[in-house]
């Protein structure tokens, strides 16, 4: 009989995890409204901001509707325009404009082999397979740390916040008028796009310094040249170890006088390279994918198997996410490593701090000419490893909150198949479906008929190579 069974032990472990994702959760909330807050206070100082930007940009922030009524517009502006009524009316995870491609007609083509619709999740059971998995897992950690609204708040207040937004604002404001002039239905960045690239021209210029070798203090100090080179990898001091570096390159001076040794710990805990201010791809990405999160966007910290990491941000206005490169103060150039420094990618994986995805055909436009080793584990294992990483991320999510998610994936996927079936149709590997069907024989009618008629597609192969058929020369000649 169930009726004798004892009542069931609550999960504790549950209980206390899903309290503390709530508190998280709520925190994160209260943040997130601050942010757009000051943001409009920002934007409210700025003088004559246009109507329809900053009514938009308060929605990006999921603010109400009416935050800019209180506000009459300036004399002589025009009414807030169809366009933006036509904006808001979009559905959300539409694929905008940019990455349609209406030339494809909609009745699908055929698959490209390393389309993860072909595949079949299959578990990592050889070493190599097995490695990678737990590399990747590694790897997963990095945005979750972003996830810290102490941390957050205080790298907000080394940014020059104020500076930032004005700048945005002004940028946001031109690109709005620009796309107007233009007859255009929106502009091409929307204000927390602005902000973004704001931001990224103040880190690149002002606040982080790339460090290729680090150079001898004494000798910087007395005005002589200060160049080093690297003498080996070295342990960390207890104090560095603390401060959460990984490992420590030695540099000694070239100075024959001065032969001093500087240190370079390579830090991977972001608060540690706020102070720091430098480093290499690895310092500038993790900062600075931290930074985006800071002013409130979403964030993929995007690792390549080419030794190169870089950042992700969801533009809300674009609805995709746009590839933002911290070293090379690069706003949504994805092809700036295959076609600009002429690399071959491999592996492109992008985490945040609820998902994770391939996103290689982003960068790597075509495989053919740009793709890198892919031998790391079979493809069917990797979407294995991924869906698994993605499954752990997203385990105490809402239904609601999952679906969202899970449907922003498949329109990236669509994203990434259009790019697919772009470069396959340029390469002459499929016929666009414009003209599919254009050199065909007549379909309609007798074999007989049509071949009497000279429409049955034979004639043009004539044509083409008569010596090769003499017979159906003769049979023309005949007739
Ligand atoms: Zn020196």
């Amino acid at each position: 009989m169930s009726s004798n069974n004892p009542p069931p032990i609550p999960d504790v472990t549950h209980w206390a995890r899903s309290l503390t994702d709530r508190y998280t959760e709520c925190i994160n909330n209260k943040r997130a409204e601050g942010l757009a807050a000051r943001t409009r206070n920002l934007s409210l100082e700025s003088p004559e901001p246009s109507i329809s930007e900053r009514s938009s940009s308060a929605d990006l922030k999921g603010s109400s509707k009416g935050s800019s009524s209180s506000r009459s517009p300036a004399r002589g502006h025009p009414p807030p325009s169809s366009s933006q009524t036509l904006r808001k009316s979009k559905p959300k995870y539409a694929l905008s404009s940019s990455s349609r491609t209406p030339e494809i007609g909609p009745d699908g083509l055929p698959g490209y082999s390393a389309s993860s619709s072909a595949k079949i999740p299959t578990p990592p059971s050889d070493p190599a397979s097995i490695k990678f998995h737990s590399v990747l897992r590694h790897l997963a950690m990095v945005p979750q740390k972003y996830e810290n609204p102490g941390l957050l708040d205080e790298a907000l207040t080394m940014i020059p916040l104020a500076r930032i937004y004005a700048e945005a604002e002004e940028e946001s404001q031109i690109m709005q008028v620009e796309a107007e002039s233009l007859g255009k239905e929106k502009a091409k960045w929307g204000h927390q796009d602005c902000i973004i690239m704001a931001l990224l021209k103040w880190f690149k210029r002002d606040f982080f310094t790339f460090v290729s070798n680090p150079p001898c203090q004494v000798c910087y100090a007395a005005r002589r040249p200060y160049d080093t080179k690297m003498v080996e990898s070295v342990s960390p001091t207890p104090e560095e170890k603390a401060r959460g570096a990984s490992r420590v390159e030695l540099y000694q001076c070239l100075n024959p006088q001065c032969r001093n040794y500087e240190r370079f710990p390579r830090y991977s805990d972001v608060w540690t390279l706020m102070q720091e201010r430098r480093g290499r791809c690895g310092e500038w990405a993790n900062v600075f994918s931290m930074l985006c999160r800071a002013v409130g966007s979403r964030v993929r910290w995007v690792w390549n198997s080419e030794d190169h990491v870089f950042t992700e941000v969801f533009s809300e206005h674009a609805n995709r996410w746009v590839h933002v490169d911290a070293c090379e103060e690069a706003f949504d150039k994805p092809r700036l490593y295959t076609e600009g420094w002429g690399k071959k990618l491999g592996y492109c994986i992008a985490f945040s701090h609820d998902g994770v995805a391939d996103v290689t055909r982003r960068y790597v436009r075509n495989p053919r000419t740009h793709g890198g080793p892919r031998t790391k584990c079979p493809e069917d294992v990797l979407l294995y490893i991924l869906n698994d990483i993605r499954a752990k991320k997203r385990e105490n999510l809402s239904p609601a909150e999952l679906k969202r998610l899970e449907k922003a994936d498949r329109e990236e996927e669509k994203e990434f198949r259009n790019i697919e079936l772009k470069a396959m149709i340029a390469d002459g590997l499929i016929e666009p479906r414009s003209r599919d069907g254009e050199k065909r024989p007549r379909q309609s009618g007798t074999t007989d008929w049509k071949r009497r008629r000279g429409e049955d597609g034979q004639r043009q192969e004539q044509q083409a190579s008569p010596l090769e058929h003499p017979d159906h020369r003769m049979e023309q000649h005949g007739r």
